[in-house]
């Protein structure tokens, strides 16, 4: 029987920017592959090339071959040379949600500058997708998205679908199972590479499989290969296939493709794609190059929470410096966030270069918030010296500061707010200081006048501040006689409490007691070391071996202070160093592994600080919390809302492309029972089993790509390329914190929220004692009345924060509802709302698991919103 259909042949490249090579590789390949697409596609009006659905790599190339730019940028307007929507294409799993809005806001921003930005959202490569992205591209007016992971006939049907967000916005999706070279990775898409023979071998065959997978009259199928120059010919292969098909071929594009499915009817699809069924998905990416992931949380955070909060404050009260270097920072990190970047499966190398944009963002980012607090502070209360502002970048209407410096001229002092109502500090350490040396230029030189002047230093915790959300608030260091209340340690104390826990070392297992429920954990927290003989793609332990488990621990500390108490512990485990030879067992030679672990008890709140001296390699580590019920499912947070995901009975893996192992992604919080979350920073990975929740810390793996692994049998993915900076030697820290009660979804994001970004003070410092790197520089800072300290006057319950988009001179405020239930939009918000690129929208309600942006650009200075 005959199954004729038309096939949409696609040319273009996928371009990763760094993977086993850096991105200037990448860069000086392109100056030769982009200049002969340009003449190519200039010299054949037919020939239309993709070039990768990202616009960083077309900028990356006009930057450094100005002189073809114009051309370039003609063939863009004619829609012959595709760029965009994204700016890179990110690893979704691993970065937050705001990373995902910048990476759409600058690619179509560079794509339209350059004249036009394709309306595809392209992940040809990326290693599934969480449930939102649907919502995310309709933000933007993207109705189309191209798919290749983590696709699952059995659960999704057909190729073609129509993708729904857990808000209900739809997408029609599109999957290519069996990637994105025609039949073979070697032969791309170049003409040069081919026999007819070929299309008998793998051509054809590939499309008969793929026509058993789709339910339309057309088929997609993009040729070309990673990293490839364009094949000038690409009309001349396409007629040849042509002549030989049974099938009708064209040249065509992913837009004119998409056209095709405008009048059908799609199954429906709810969900992620994360199934590694025709294609890897490396499920347990998330816990490679634990270093990069941090840098990048710490990256994100600094963004998101600070410099972008403080720059919209900034703008609205008059100042508008910074919106450049932003965007740099913003490209920096989104070039950090490609999927090979992010995942980790990188080189040694390029691994570096990650680390390095991500610390680059983050300095721009504590730049622009050291600049600006300190023109708005220069304006408020001039003739107060010691005083400070805190930034509040989250949703919750009091935030914590934590071991920030504050100077005080004595030893002994209070802090109040504007109406000196006192604030909670907690002194760590205190140190007198003597003031900077002054510099006086004479006739003979330079003479340093030393100044017996002395000040203090305090590292301090500010609790329970209240600073509106994405707001600021000014505060006084006062004079007191009372003296300072420093955290005692108490040598004979075994055991920490407040009202609501009571945490205990006995037997040296931690034992944790929830004062109104009379539950009991024990041991709280154990430790699970494991084999992983793995690659920088995916875990793969011993087979047989089960692990190694922890939970004795020494007690270091007991410190109390009123308002918060700590617990220090340590721990000295004795690993494997590594992996045999023979890669059967592990090593016979033991290392110690040194941990200490603070946790601290704050209100409902018990916060922990883990540190581990990592001096073994091959290895994986989690952190086992004793839920104390057996856990059935895990609710894990996804943008905007929550996915719930159980342990799949798997019992034959062999129809899979890796084994779908139970390793599952998460972004701040998890919560295995309605009153047990547990929230973390810059760790991506969970599982669960009987009554432990169990948190990847870290996997010290020293190759990128490895044959034939337990859980990933056949060819390595990515190169064979050994890394040994991917062990992780050295000092590793984690941040998480456990809370226990039942909240509403958007009284823990915010408690997430809270967690994670603690607030930030700056202090004006007339004695220039420079506590941050820009403080001495000398900036001419214009007089201001400063009529606006937050960028809306009332956050309703029910609604969270996402973040400030202030990039092309606008203030985009994103805000969504975590729960599944609708919110009625504020009358005096509807004037303002947009969609994610500040054009005006209507909206009256937000569906549960929605998102809304509000564009304050235009506000009269006077009035808040
Ligand atoms: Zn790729």
């Amino acid at each position: 029987m005959n199954d004729v259909r038309t096939i949409h042949a696609v040319s273009h490249t996928h371009w990763d920017r760094e993977w086993y090579f850096s991105t200037l590789d990448t860069q000086l390949f392109a100056l030769k592959a982009f200049s002969e697409l340009i003449e190519a596609l200039e010299n054949n009006p037919r020939f239309v090339f993709h070039l990768d659905g990202q616009s960083s790599i077309f900028d990356d190339f006009i930057r450094l071959k100005p002189k073809m730019a114009e051309r370039a940028r003609r063939l863009v307007q004619q829609k012959r040379l595709l760029i965009g929507p994204w700016y890179t294409q990110p690893d979704l799993f691993n970065i937050a949600t705001e990373s995902m809005f910048r990476n759409l806001r600058i690619g179509i921003h560079h794509a339209r500058e350059a004249g036009y930005c394709m309306s595809v959202l392209y992940l040809p490569d990326t290693f599934g997708s969480h449930a939102q992205l649907p919502q995310i591209a309709r933000a933007f007016g993207l109705r189309h998205i191209l798919l290749r992971r983590g696709y699952d006939p059995q659960l999704m049907g057909p190729t073609e679908l129509c993708w729904e967000a857990l808000n209900g916005d739809c997408a029609t999706t599109v999957i290519t199972p069996f990637g994105y070279s025609l039949a073979h990775p070697e032969r791309g898409g170049r003409w040069r590479n081919f026999r007819p023979a070929h299309f008998d071998e793998e051509t054809f065959p590939l499309i008969t499989r793929m026509k058993a997978l789709s339910a339309s009259p057309d088929l997609l199928c993009p040729i070309g290969g990673d990293q490839v120059s364009c094949d000038a010919d690409f009309d001349r292969l396409i007629a040849a296939v042509n002549a030989l098909s049974e099938d009708r071929w064209e040249v065509s594009s992913y837009e004119r493709y998409f056209a095709t499915l405008a009048s059908q009817t799609l199954p429906r699809w709810r969900g992620e794609f994360r199934t590694p069924r025709l294609s890897r998905v490396h499920k347990s990416i998330g816990s490679s190059r634990y270093d990069i992931k941090k840098a990048n949380a710490d990256a994100e955070r600094c963004l998101t929470r600070l410099a972008e909060p403080m720059l919209a404050l900034a703008r609205r009260n008059g100042f508008s410096e910074g919106e450049e270097m932003l965007e740099q920072a913003w490209r920096w990190l989104l070039e950090s966030h490609a999927h090979d970047s992010m995942g980790g499966c990188n080189s040694d190398e390029t691994n570096r270069d990650v680390l390095h944009r991500c610390r680059q963002a983050q300095q721009i980012g504590e730049a622009i918030f050291s600049l600006h607090a300190r023109q708005l502070l220069a304006n408020l209360e001039i003739q107060t010296p010691y005083r400070f502002l805190v930034l509040n970048g989250t949703s919750s209407p009091a935030i914590d500061v934590r071991q920030q410096t504050l100077i005080t001229p004595t030893a002994q002092f209070a802090l109040i707010g504007e109406n000196g109502e006192p604030i909670r500090v907690v002194v760590h350490r205190q140190r007198q200081v003597q003031l900077p040396r002054h510099v006086l230029l004479t006739p003979d030189g330079e003479v340093e006048t030393e100044q017996q002047c002395w000040y203090y230093e305090n590292i301090v915790d500010l609790l329970n501040v209240p600073v509106p959300p994405l707001g600021f608030a000014l505060f006084y260091v006062a004079p007191s006689q009372r003296p300072m209340l420093f955290p005692l340690s108490c040598p004979e104390a075994l055991a920490i409490e407040n009202a609501h826990y009571h945490l205990s070392l006995r037997d040296n297992q931690l034992q944790l007691l929830e004062k109104n429920t009379g539950r009991r954990l024990t041991p709280l927290l154990q430790l699970r070391d494991i084999s992983d003989d793995g690659d920088l793609y995916d875990f793969s332990p011993l087979p047989g071996d089960s692990g190694l488990l922890f939970s004795h621990f020494t007690l270091s500390e007991v410190q109390q202070h009123p308002w918060q108490q700590s617990l220090r512990l340590h721990a000295a485990l004795r690993l494997p160093e590594g992996i045999n030879d023979d890669r059967r067992a592990r090593s016979d030679r033991l290392r110690v592994v040194n941990v200490t672990l603070t946790l601290t008890l704050e209100d409902d709140m018990l916060h922990g600080e883990l540190t581990i001296e990592n001096t073994v390699r091959e290895h994986r580590m989690q952190l086992l919390f004793n839920t104390g019920q057996t856990i059935a499912a895990v609710c894990a947070d996804v943008p905007f809302g929550t996915l719930t995901r159980t342990n799949q009975q798997i019992a034959d893996s062999t129809d899979y492309a890796e084994r779908p192992v139970d390793s599952e992604p998460f972004m701040h919080r998890l919560s295995p029972h309605a009153d047990f979350h547990v929230f973390a920073r810059g760790l991506k990975e969970y599982a669960y089993q009987g009554q432990q929740l169990r948190l990847t810390l870290f996997r010290g793996v020293g190759q990128l790509g490895k044959d034939d692994l337990l859980y990933r049998p056949g060819r390595a993915s990515g190169q064979r390329q050994a890394t040994p900076e991917g062990h992780l030697p050295g000092e590793l820290s984690f941040h998480f914190a456990l809370c226990l009660g039942t909240h509403s979804p958007a009284q823990l994001a915010v408690r997430e929220q809270r967690f994670s970004a603690p607030g930030r003070l700056w202090q004006w410092q007339h004695d220039r004692t420079g506590l941050q790197r820009l403080d001495n520089f000398d900036v001419f800072i214009p007089e201001r009345d400063i009529a606006h300290r937050q960028l809306l006057s009332h956050l309703p319950q029910g609604w969270v924060i996402s973040g400030v988009d202030v990039l092309y001179g606008k203030t985009l405020v994103r805000l969504y509802n975590p729960s599944s239930e609708a919110l009625t939009i504020p009358e005096d918000w509807r004037g303002y709302v947009c969609n994610a690129l500040g054009e005006k929208i209507e909206k009256a309600v937000l569906r549960g698991n929605d998102h809304l942006t509000l564009d304050l650009s235009q506000l009269a200075h006077d009035r808040p919103v």
